[in-house]
Order: C-alpha cells, then sequence, then structure tokens
C-alpha cells in the first residue's frame, strides 16, 4: 500500500514537472541558448581532430527533396586544413558540423549543374564574414568554374556592399569577399594534380556524366590515407582507376527502381514532360549495385554512397536503395546523410565513422 503510495506520488510530481516545464518552455529554452551559445562560437573542430584525413557530408543529397539530405557539399580536413568539395545546399550544414566557414583554404568543384553550385554564394559570404578574411578563396574547378565565380560576385556584389556599409571596413574588409576562380585543365590521360604539398596532393580526373563535359572526380592522399570522391558519373572505369586501394570511395547513387516510381507517376499525373526527364537522369548515373562493383573491383575499404537519387522520404527506403549492392560489394556500405563523418586517422588503418549532428 505504502509502495503503492510512493509510486502515485511520483508519477504526480514528474507530470507537474512536465506541466511546469511545458507552461515555462520559453524562458528554459532562454537559459540552455545562453549555456550553449559561447561554447558554439568559441568551437571549431578542426582543433579537436586527430591528425588525420576526414570527410563530412554537409549535403548528402541531390536536386531532389530529403529531409536527412541537402544539395551535395563535402567538407574535407586533412591535418588542420579545411577545403569543400561541391557547393550545393548543404553547404549551410558546415557550421552545424562545428566547423568555421571563415577555415575554408579551398573549394573544389566537380562540374557546374546547379545542385552543386546553390550553396556557393552562401558559402563566399559566410566563409568572408565568419573571421573577417581579407583575401578572397581559390575555387578550383575544370574549364567553365571562372563564368560561375564571376556570376555568383556579380549576383552578391550589391550585398558585399550593404555589409561593409552596415559593419564597417574594418570588421569585413572589403577585399575578402568572394572567390578567384583557379580553372584546370584535365590531359588526354585523364588526370591532373591540382593541389600538392609536402603531405597532401589533390587530384581531377576526368568522370562519365554526358553531356555534361568536363565532369571530375577527386583522389584526396594525406599521410598514407586516401579519399576518392567520384562526383556525378555513370558507372566509369576512371573512377575505378584513381580508387584503386583506396581507403573510402565516396560515390554517387541513384536507384533505378525508385526512379521508375517517380516516372511512372509523372506519366499518371499527366506532366508527360516531366517524366521524360526523370527517364532522362537515369542514363547519366550509377546504381547503387554499379558503385559496389566499381568499389569491389577496386578493393576499396569502405563505400559510401552521396548525392542519393531520388530523396528518401519513407523509413526502409535506404534498404529497398541498396538493392543488391551488399551481395556485391563485401566490406561496409553506407547510404549517406547530412553529418556523416569519417575520419582516417594518420599513421594507422582504422576508420571511424561517426555523426557531427
Ligand atoms: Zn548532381
Ligand atoms: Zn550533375
Amino acid at each position: 500500500m505504502k509502495l503503492r503510495k510512493l509510486a502515485t506520488s511520483v508519477v504526480v510530481l514528474a507530470l507537474l514537472a512536465a506541466a511546469a516545464a511545458w507552461v515555462f518552455r520559453g524562458p528554459l529554452s532562454v537559459m540552455v541558448a545562453k549555456r550553449v551559445v559561447v561554447g558554439r562560437l568559441a568551437a571549431d573542430a578542426l582543433n579537436d581532430l586527430p591528425d588525420g584525413l576526414h570527410i563530412g557530408l554537409c549535403g548528402a543529397g541531390s536536386p531532389f527533396p530529403d529531409d536527412k539530405r541537402a544539395g551535395p557539399c563535402s567538407v574535407v580536413v586533412a591535418g588542420k586544413r579545411l577545403f569543400v568539395f561541391d557547393a550545393g545546399g548543404g553547404t549551410r550544414n558546415i557550421g552545424k558540423m562545428g566547423f568555421v566557414q571563415g577555415r575554408v583554404e579551398a573549394i573544389f568543384l566537380t562540374h557546374f549543374h546547379s545542385d552543386h553550385i546553390d550553396g556557393l554564394g552562401e558559402l563566399l559570404l559566410q566563409r568572408w564574414v565568419s573571421t573577417s578574411n581579407t583575401v578572397p578563396v581559390p575555387v578550383y574547378g575544370p574549364p567553365g568554374v571562372e563564368q560561375v565565380v564571376a556570376g555568383i560576385m556579380q549576383a552578391y556584389g550589391q550585398d558585399q556592399h550593404y555589409r561593409v556599409a552596415h559593419h564597417g571596413n574594418a570588421t569585413v574588409t572589403a577585399s575578402g569577399f568572394g572567390g578567384v576562380a583557379r580553372p584546370f585543365q584535365v590531359g588526354p590521360e585523364g588526370h591532373v594534380v591540382v593541389l600538392k604539398d609536402a603531405d597532401l596532393e589533390i587530384d581531377a580526373f576526368l568522370v562519365d556524366h554526358a553531356p555534361i563535359h568536363p565532369a571530375v572526380g577527386y583522389r584526396i592522399a594525406y599521410k598514407g590515407r586516401s579519399i576518392v570522391l567520384s562526383g556525378d558519373t555513370k558507372k566509369s572505369p576512371a573512377v575505378q582507376r584513381e580508387a584503386t586501394g583506396v581507403d573510402l570511395l565516396v560515390h554517387e547513387a541513384l536507384s533505378e527502381p525508385l526512379v521508375h516510381i517517380l516516372e511512372d507517376g509523372a506519366g499518371q499525373a499527366g506532366r508527360p514532360k516531366l517524366k521524360k526527364i526523370f527517364n532522362d537522369i537515369l542514363n547519366y548515373h550509377a546504381t547503387p549495385e554499379q558503385a559496389a562493383e566499381t568499389a569491389r573491383d577496386a578493393k576499396v575499404r569502405y563505400l559510401l554512397l552521396n548525392h542519393i537519387v531520388p530523396g528518401l522520404a519513407l523509413p526502409g527506403m535506404d534498404q529497398a536503395f541498396l538493392g543488391s549492392a551488399a551481395d556485391i560489394f563485401k566490406g561496409p556500405i553506407r547510404v549517406g546523410q547530412d553529418g556523416d563523418f569519417i575520419s582516417l586517422p594518420a599513421g594507422s588503418t582504422q576508420i571511424d565513422v561517426s555523426r557531427r549532428f
């Protein structure tokens, strides 16, 4: 009897506490914000990571809406250096992952489809104002990157003036705004070294995303650890060649059965032109099974799928998306989502998978 009374009192107290928390949720949230804001603003993940090569998906998605996947964007950390590969809508997640946009040393673009550049303007702006950079950031890409950077600079030119007028040149120095295009040519062998110094090498290689040309992937090597980013491509021997023996292959992927559902749906909805577009996209991307074949044949150690097409709106769709990929590649495979983070510590063979939000 005593025990039952005690249990009833505990339940009543818990309900009262929950009710009070609900009633005062506004002031309570402000109290919590005051506690965490300094820590968040002082944080810089670059200072906390072990020496090595790391990659985080700021955007694991594609042009399709997907709650877990913003447009294409990857942060790459090599030692204490921070780079961004592709600048889709996911660039807004860079801060959420604990990185400071102002410390981005360079941006690398794979090609100029809108989903890969629609976050570039915001990234250039945030990189400028967040730490008062005084010089623009290099933006590497195949020929055509000059047009993209010039266009973004023009579109954001008015805001550049607004910011300086509002905060003052000492706070946001006008010269630090924006990017400088660094086009590179890929030779007939289909491969070029874009950046190389003591410990780090970043190479670009041509992939097959026809009719989009040029379109490239990247190979990043740092202190014995290595990552290949496929960029947008159908199954390509170039990706297999470049990925041979790497620790991590980050490969784009499109599920044909799921896209066929959209294609059929567009037909039934009386939208024949959209149906044609859904059909067209099948011919310049790779399926999860094809990415798995490349991973198997290149003997990579881990396969991370990104640029997920279409959006995976329902629970369980990750499994449907993978199809038979896990039967083809026997190593670990992950259907990427925003916040995924993979660390390759220097001087080891470890592959550590975590989430940053
Ligand atoms: Zn794309
Ligand atoms: Zn594309």
